[in-house]
């Protein structure tokens, strides 16, 4: 068993996996092996939700104010240790310094605002719905619920579920992605230091046989997913026929509209940074930008320039814009969608195949990649690149460019470059997707409203942050009561 062997933590203790099985965790910039990860058993995952479930009449019956107090508490842990963990996020996962922080800010406010659950969780009633009569809705939490994890935000994600789970009184079992599990375990160490009880937040490493013993065990009530969207079917469809409660976000395909009355130094910035940053990485990355009319060729000048003066390099490394893909088997594939939307037709304006980065031979990187005169029914164009390439489509019309941007499956984010609110008015209104950005090329949420996929991005009812979090983890209860008059004048 190797000492570097990442452990779980159950029932409130940190413990080393019996698994039989292990994955390396290495450093896509070096290829270097940083930990072992365990692909724990479904019995240790069973024992993990069963001292979650022990672990639940007590936190359910602590006063909610009581309940957020860890919170606080990790809030400042999260701000004390925000470098050490944005390295590790830049060692594990491969992007910038800079992206690493940044991920964790959006964390942090999750915290910030699953702190204010006394208020979020509160209930509406009437009084006298009929004479004398009062009714009350009260929300209560479930009980052990699971959070499964994807590679790309090793940091933001988990926070996206927690902090919402347990400050209205559930026990949360996290299971973070195998391929970046040094973060969580960072992560999982400050909640111990929180002060949470033992029981309320665990800890299990492992992959499939993981995820599979969740989605199965009877106590598991409800849970989230992220991750890519044939997985989150299937997470879906499992989770639900045990009569779980999901919500499972999958993949994206991202389009971005540039008029030709928008400032287009500000969206090349934007969009340069949306398609390459986090090396395309993101669920939120612009994979498709559309131009219309004379946009064309002012915006592909610049986009090429940017693309090919980016800065490719290892994250910790001063100046790098952009780090490497996640692994062997991803660069792999980026390239094979790249020789793709060549064969489709598709004329590559700026090939990152070619490039490499001194000093960095073993690590699994690429180069922003343009291409252009893409076929827009075609594989490039429709497929989840999650890389750093921006497939450039054409149109005459922002009608006909919403026409292009609404023909995918996905519906994770959509984006306009415009100076016109007519413009922007009704591609907000027309386009199909959860999350809109107008001048803007990530069009995140804040930690306060919805992340809002649609269509093969999001499979669900209740999305993860803010107060569709808090509808997720609770269940309502409708209590409507009389008390007679005459019962009171007994005293
Ligand atoms: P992934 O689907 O490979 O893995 C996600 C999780 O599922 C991991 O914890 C993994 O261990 C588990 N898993 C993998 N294969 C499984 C299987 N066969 N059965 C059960 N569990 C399994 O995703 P990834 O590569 O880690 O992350 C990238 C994907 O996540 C991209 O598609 C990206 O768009 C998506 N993503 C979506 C959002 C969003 O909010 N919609 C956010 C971030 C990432």
């Amino acid at each position: 068993m190797p000492t570097n062997e990442l452990l779980n933590f159950v029932g409130g203790a940190w413990r080393r996996s019996e698994a039989s099985d292990r994955a390396a965790v290495r450093n896509p910039a070096t290829a270097e092996t940083l930990a072992w990860v365990p692909l724990t058993p479904a019995d240790e995952v069973a024992a993990a939700v069963e001292a979650a479930a022990n672990a639940f009449p007590a936190w359910r019956d602590t006063p909610v104010g009581d309940r957020v107090q860890p919170l606080f508490r990790l809030k400042q842990l999260l701000e004390r240790d925000i470098e050490e963990l944005a390295r590790t996020i830049t060692l594990e996962c491969g992007k910038t310094y800079a992206e690493s922080e940044g991920e964790l800010r959006r964390g942090i406010e999750n915290v910030e605002t699953a702190a204010g659950m006394p208020i979020l969780m509160q209930g509406t009633n009437n009084e006298d719905v009929a004479r004398g009569i009062d009714e009350h809705l009260f929300r209560q939490p479930l009980g052990v619920v699971a959070a499964i994890t994807p590679f790309n935000f090793p940091g933001m994600i988990p926070l996206w579920f927690l902090p919402y789970a347990v400050a209205s009184g559930n026990c949360f079992v996290l299971k973070p992605s195998e391929r970046v599990p040094m973060t969580t375990q960072h992560l999982v160490r400050l909640c111990e230091e929180a002060g949470f009880p033992a029981g309320v937040v665990s800890l299990v490493n492992g992959g499939k046989a993981a995820v599979d013993a969740l989605l199965d065990h009877p106590l598991v009530r409800a849970v989230s997913f992220v991750g890519s969207t044939p997985i989150a079917k299937y997470v879906y469809a499992r989770a639900t026929a045990n009569g779980k409660r999901a919500q499972c976000q999958g993949g994206a395909k991202n389009p971005a509209i540039v008029l030709p009355d928008a400032d287009l130094d500000m969206a090349t910035r934007i969009l340069a940074d949306s398609a390459f940053g986090c090396a395309g990485q993101r669920c939120l990355a612009t994979s498709v930008a559309i131009t219309v009319g004379e946009a064309k060729d002012a915006f592909t000048d610049r986009i090429v320039e940017d693309a090919r003066t980016r800065r490719v390099g290892f994250g910790l490394d001063e100046g790098v814009q952009m780090g490497p893909v996640i692994n062997p088997e991803s660069k792999e594939r980026i390239e094979g969608l790249i020789a793709t939307g060549e064969r489709e037709g598709g004329r590559l304006l700026v090939d990152g195949r070619e490039g490499s980065v001194d000093g960095f031979t073993d690590g699994w990187f690429l180069h922003p990649t343009v291409v252009a005169d893409a076929d827009p029914h075609g594989t490039l164009a429709r497929t989840e690149v999650f890389g750093p390439v921006l497939t450039m489509l054409h149109a005459a019309t922002l009608e006909d460019a919403i026409a292009l941007a609404n023909d995918r499956a996905f519906g994770n984010q959509a984006c306009l470059f415009t100076s016109s609110g007519a413009a922007a008015r009704a591609f907000r209104h027309q386009v199909r997707a959860g999350n809109v950005g107008i001048n803007l090329g990530v069009a995140a949420p804040m930690a306060y409203f919805p992340f809002s996929g649609w269509g093969e991005s999001f499979f669900g009812d209740l999305h993860a942050q803010g107060r569709h979090g808090v509808e997720f983890y609770t269940e309502t209860k409708v209590v409507i009561e009389r008390w007679p008059d005459d019962w009171s004048r007994r005293f």
